[in-house]
């Protein structure tokens, strides 16, 4: 498999496009989540209303961050959970090779959850002598493949069934057969097995409740719940930004996350886990440790522009709507976080120079921000983005620069804008601008015979 980076976007795009396998999976794919989701808006009369309570929501507690981890914080120690704060992507996954170390686990079984992805636990935890499985189907396919996500909620998007089928012949001795309900019984026996044998579960977090201390999770499949539940010792990672003030705030993400993601009324499950359990003879693991995550987002947050990515519930819309992602799937913008809101957070999380192609990964059409259940401008953030690139870089911008300032110049003055226009008009035939870097990727043009102030004036 050939590992792809975001300083490549150009080239990874152009081979993903050469792909028709990938294209067709796509197509299907983005087209049939972008039927749900709309079906789904629509059957809420209040949808808009719903999108405007989210994002005041999200607003409120990231303009008092501070104040609401703390409250999060002091509820769930009070209920028996253990909090560590991680600067970074090392830091936290020093601390949970730390915890698994030393309870002496062995196997670790862990749940769907992008914050993991973006620290890359399992390669930490594979270094440390860990046996990590991934139990969402998705996830597992892609462990399987030893491939990254392709999709935010759905990691294995760019694979097609006989794809799968084969990998699961090769790797789990499935007699050949693309029958779904036989490849998911395949992959269930499998995972069961782990599940029993687990040491540790790691999960992700949709939510975190500041009033009471408790992680929300949400999922299709009930691994979670038997990731988060079956062995002793639950670790929980989850990004800071993930915090409601108010349980009931509930009401509105848990009509937007599945509607927004997967075209679905309500989730098949919610797992709330507050703490741990009471009694000695209670179900459930004997220690929760919740991981609060940082690795940037404070820098996010700190900017008025950049601060709403933090607002992100992570639902996918965005992807499915996005042109550009329909056509060249996840894996060409080489971070696990892919498609528009990816363009805008991986360069914020990893810096701009390793991922300056990125914000230009978009038509800035809108697209994204008009289906994001929490109003997200994300053609805002790409053009800040771009903005904060142009501005660092030197090389190669400096005529663009130029030609733009002259642009602007002749812009401001109608009388030499018409002359200009008159010239450049007269002169098409026999003088090409120097812009191919441009014309690649679109056409240039020709100017009109008559422009619209002449026809203005001719036919008023
Ligand atoms: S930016 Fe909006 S649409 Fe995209 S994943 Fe986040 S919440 Fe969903």
């Amino acid at each position: 498999m050939i590992r792809t980076t975001s300083e490549t976007f150009g080239e990874n795009a152009k081979a993903a496009l050469q792909d028709t396998q990938l294209r067709g999976a796509l197509r299907h794919a983005t087209t049939l989540f972008g039927k749900r989701r709309r079906e789904a808006a629509d059957s809420l009369s209040n949808w808009e209303d719903l999108r405007d309570q989210a994002r005041a929501i999200k607003d409120e507690v990231l303009l008092h961050l501070d104040r609401y981890l703390e409250a999060f914080v002091r509820q769930a120690e009070d209920r028996g959970a253990q909090v560590h704060w991680a600067r970074d992507a090392a830091e936290a996954n020093a601390i949970i090779c730390r915890l698994t170390i030393e309870r002496g686990a062995h196997n670790v079984v862990k749940s769907k959850s992008m914050t993991t992805e973006e620290i890359h636990l399992n390669a930490a935890l594979e270094r440390a002598g860990m046996h990590v499985v991934e139990t969402d189907l998705g996830e597992y396919i892609i462990q399987l493949a030893g491939e990254m996500p392709s999709h935010i909620i759905a990691p294995a998007i760019h694979k097609t069934r006989r794809q799968i089928a084969e990998l699961f012949t090769t790797e789990l001795g499935m007699l050949p057969t693309d029958d779904v309900a036989q490849m998911t019984s395949t992959a269930r026996s499998t995972l069961r097995e782990r599940f029993a044998t687990a040491d540790v579960g790691i999960s992700g977090v949709n939510f975190g409740i500041a009033e009471t201390g408790t992680i929300v999770i949400v999922e299709n499949e009930g691994n979670i719940r038997l990731t988060t539940s079956l062995p002793r010792t639950h670790i929980a990672v989850m990004g800071i930004e993930k915090l409601l003030p108010r349980f009931a705030d509930l009401d509105v993400f848990l009509k937007l996350l599945p509607r927004s993601g997967t075209g679905q009324a309500l989730s098949t499950y919610q797992s709330f886990i507050t703490g741990t359990k009471r009694k000695v003879s209670d179900e459930g693991p004997d220690e929760l440790h919740i991981i609060l995550l940082d690795n940037g987002r404070s820098r996010m947050l700190a900017h008025p522009v950049t601060r709403q990515s933090l607002a992100c519930i992570r639902c996918g819309a965005c992807l499915n709507a996005c042109p550009v992602y329909q056509q060249v799937g996840g894996h060409a913008y080489g971070s696990v976080y892919p498609g528009p809101i990816g363009a805008v957070i991986t360069p914020q999380l990893i810096g701009i120079q390793k991922t300056a192609q990125l914000p230009y990964a978009s038509s800035l059409c809108g697209a994204c921000r008009e289906v994001c259940p929490v109003k997200i401008d994300i053609p805002q953030l790409l053009l800040h983005l771009r903005g904060e690139i142009s501005s660092k870089q030197t090389s190669g911008r400096r005529k663009e620069r130029l030609a733009f300032k002259l642009w602007a110049a002749i812009m401001m003055r109608p009388r030499l804008y018409e002359k200009t226009a008159m010239a450049a008009r007269l002169f098409q035939r026999w003088f090409k601008p120097p812009v191919k870097a441009w014309t690649n990727g679109r056409d240039l043009r020709p100017i009109e015979a008559e422009s619209f102030r002449e026809r203005w004036r001719r036919t008023r």
